[in-house]
């Protein structure tokens, strides 16, 4: 059975306590290779090779770190297959999905902050004919990087390719429960020439090593995406020892349909903002409000291309859906889906395991696509995130009202809204309480704007110019002009 080992220093380690966990194939629910199950010995060992590094790193120049970003990425462009067939065994996302979007994106990542440092500009500012201020933006040190398991490499690379490129060291840690990507990334990071300690990447649970990063004295940045009671715990720890903090949360996010909206886009938009890698993506839109002339015809044609997904083996160049990741995950979305009858909803569609399965895949952990209906909009399921394949669909009559129900619930990641009234969609989108609004579209991406969420969806930005501001500390120089 393959074993994963952590990557400290430069090299491939096994942790000190000698001990591994299962990391199990979700289409099978077998245990197929073996991850580190690592402690705070661990992480100290990887924060002492990352604040050895950062001296010589935050000083290399800008133009030989880019290079050096740019054959990371490279690296991962070449190994596409690999890494996108590692990251459907380790998650159960279709391969076609790993294969055209997130292992591509992740190279996105690098080549983009790559880019970013060679371009990016300093601020001077004169002060009358007293002085010139110029603004320096400094590296942090050893930054403390942790990420879900949803979109393994792709989120797991947002973090370190802003944090190395301006200069910062980093220790990073991979969910426990996808963990091949991070470990295969590792590899191709030794061989892309990446100096020993300028990346550390220590695998296992969140309560012992991911718990250790943000605790760690030396851990002077947290980046951090993942559920939002993980969030709290990050916070209420790092707060405290003055850590600058990001924290990318948990979401419900609203899909707004307006009568006047192009439909077939509509449904099209709302199949895939539904249950995109079986509705594992932080940013689906899990709440659908449909304006009442067109109610009963979004959900008559939402319903058949529902049913019509094909629910399979992830391998399986046709599958639309994959496996849940764990079982517990498949466990909690069943039992959301059996909290919505309880709350006086219908099941359209979906709610129970499919049908057929590949004989491989018979104890693996799937669910249908579930369309749910009836439900109160302060019902739990309405409120609670599910984190998976199941949508519920509530008619709405004004705009004013369906403003309220897009904004009466604690999360603000996200929100996608359909009409071809560009006033309507601009104030929409202007009171909607969230740190991105589509229009029209979903997941369009632009590394350049800034992402991230309001109320419990999280503090901070990533992308861009927001990385490079969470990533540096400003240090101004004020000097004197010597005039008379
Ligand atoms: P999680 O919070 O359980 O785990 C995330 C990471 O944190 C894992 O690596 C885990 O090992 C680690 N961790 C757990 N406890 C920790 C602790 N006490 N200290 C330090 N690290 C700890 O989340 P998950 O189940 O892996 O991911 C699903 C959640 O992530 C969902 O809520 C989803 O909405 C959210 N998410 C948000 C975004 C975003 O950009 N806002 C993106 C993707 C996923």
């Amino acid at each position: 059975m393959k074993q994963i080992q952590n990557y400290i220093g430069g090299e491939l380690r096994s942790p000190e306590s000698g001990h591994s966990l299962g990391n199990i194939d979700p289409a099978t629910g077998e245990t197929y290779s073996l991850v580190p199950d690592s402690d705070e010995r661990d992480v100290d060992k990887a924060v002492t090779a990352a604040t050895d590094a950062f001296s010589c790193w935050s000083t290399t120049p800008v133009d030989t770190r880019s290079q050096i970003l740019h054959k990371i990425a490279d690296a991962i462009d070449a190994n596409v297959d690999r890494l996108a067939h590692a990251e459907c065994v380790d998650s159960g996302k279709p391969l076609s999905l790993a294969r055209s979007l997130e292992i591509p994106r992740a190279a996105s990542n690098f080549r983009f902050f790559a880019s970013a440092i060679v371009q990016s500009k300093s601020e001077s500012h004169a002060t009358d004919n007293v002085a010139i201020n110029y603004t320096l933006r400094k590296p942090r040190g050893v930054a403390g990087l942790i990420s879900p398991w949803n979109l393994p490499l792709y989120l797991f690379t947002w973090k370190v390719a802003p944090a190395i490129a301006f200069g910062n060291t980093a220790v990073a840690k991979p969910s426990e429960i996808t963990p091949m990507t991070a470990y295969l990334f590792s590899q191709l990071c030794i061989e892309a020439g990446l100096p020993p300690g300028v990346l550390n990447v220590v695998h296992g649970t969140g309560a012992k090593a991911g718990a250790a990063i943000v605790s760690h004295p030396e851990t002077t940045t947290i980046s951090f995406t993942g559920g939002t009671v993980t969030g709290r715990e990050i916070a209420r720890v790092a707060a405290p020892m003055f850590k600058k903090i990001a924290l990318e949360l948990g979401g419900k996010n609203p899909n707004i349909i307006f009568a006047d909206a192009d439909l077939d886009e509509a449904i099209a938009g709302s199949l895939r903002s539904s249950f995109a890698n079986q509705g594992q993506v932080c940013l689906c839109g899990s709440r659908i409000f449909v304006e009442q002339p067109v109610y009963d015809e979004f959900l008559t044609r939402f319903v058949e291309a529902t049913k019509r997904l094909k629910v399979g083996d992830p391998l399986d160049e046709d599958t639309n859906q994959g496996a849940l990741v764990s079982h517990i995950q498949r466990d909690k979305v069943l039992s959301y889906i059996d909290l919505a009858q309880e709350e006086g909803g219908t099941i359209c569609c979906g709610g129970e395991l499919p049908e057929y399965l590949p004989v491989r895949c018979r104890k693996g952990f799937f669910v249908s696509p579930t369309v749910i209906t009836g439900l109160s909009v302060d019902a739990r399921v309405n409120q609670e995130e599910i984190f998976g394949p199941v949508v519920t669909v509530t008619p709405f009559d004004s705009e004013k009202q369906v403003i309220d129900y897009a904004n009466g619930v604690e999360y603000g990641l996200s929100a996608s809204v359909w009409t071809k009234d560009v006033g309507r969609a601009h104030r929409v989108a202007d009171r909607i309480e969230v740190g991105t609004v589509w229009i029209n579209c979903w997941l369009v991406r632009d590394l350049r704007v800034p992402f991230g969420g309001m109320k419990q969806s999280g503090v901070g930005r990533e992308g861009g110019e927001e990385a490079m501001r969470f990533f540096t500390e400003p240090k101004n120089v004020c000097i004197k002009i010597p005039y008379k």
